[in-house]
């Protein structure tokens, strides 16, 4: 299974703070449960600006999961039968 996409998209936006964060799970669970972002800012020493920016990286990351997810269900549903 190729998941190069994933790691580029993963591995693109050099200027953001939070991609490259030792918690960045937890704050990516936190943005998408739609804690507000000073809240989230104030938790890890982020700025609420890299946050705002962040949150579009978590969606692309996001719907590139979800694609490869559909891909490998498709192929599971394929080799069932
Ligand atoms: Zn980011």
């Amino acid at each position: 299974m190729d998941v190069t996409g994933i790691e580029l998209s993963l591995a693109m936006p050099r200027t953001c703070t939070v991609c490259p964060h030792p918690h960045r799970d937890d704050i990516d669970r936190r943005l998408l449960d739609g804690a507000p972002l000073r809240n989230i800012a104030k938790q890890f020493s982020l700025s609420s600006a890299s946050l705002f920016r962040h949150n579009k990286h978590i969606s692309k990351v996001l719907s590139n999961a979800r694609q490869e997810a559909e891909i490998l269900r498709a192929d599971g549903l394929m080799d069932t039968t």
